[in-house]
């Protein structure tokens, strides 16, 4: 067993779609990024590629590589996934925690949990995702943007 640590954050930025774990948020400002700026799945991807040493999303999917642009970040996570496998390791939970003051993440915490338990390859059950928010102090409680925290952890893969 392994434990990784992952953090992201994105400033809001009029104009873009907002994607959070993978999911379409409506009615809200987006997240700037040279990906989708998702930065639930960017955590994530930290988070299970840090329990593995292996990197971080910067250093697989750079932003210098015009590949990633505007990129599907599960697509970037479903590939985390593939290096983990690589290196004889397989997630076995995910626990995120989602800082903000809008939107409200609890009503997309399922379909969150969905799409990224389906990106690793686990069931749904070895994924958690919260919302907080940072009652109104600093970036955070400005509206300025979000923060996201993932702890992952790992195991040698089983067969
Ligand atoms: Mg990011």
């Amino acid at each position: 067993m392994r434990i990784g640590n992952g953090y992201d954050s994105h400033r809001f930025e009029e104009g873009r779609p907002l994607i959070l774990g993978g999911v379409r948020i409506p009615d809200h400002a987006g997240l700037r990024g040279h990906s989708d700026g998702d930065a639930v799945a960017h955590a994530v991807i930290d988070a299970i590629l840090g329990a593995a040493a292996a990197g971080n999303v910067g250093s697989h999917f750079p932003p210098s590589d015009d590949a990633w642009k505007d990129a599907d970040s599960i697509v970037l996570l479903e590939r985390a996934r593939a290096v983990l496998h690589e290196r004889g390791y397989e997630v076995v939970n995910v626990d995120v925690t989602v800082v903000c003051e809008s939107p409200r993440i609890g009503p997309h915490v399922a379909a969150m949990c969905s799409r990224l338990a389906d990106a690793m390859g686990v069931p749904v059950d070895r994924v958690s995702v919260k919302g907080k928010t940072n009652e109104g102090m600093g970036w955070i409680g400005r509206g300025e943007g979000v923060a996201v925290h993932a702890v992952a952890l790992i195991r040698t893969a089983m067969g």
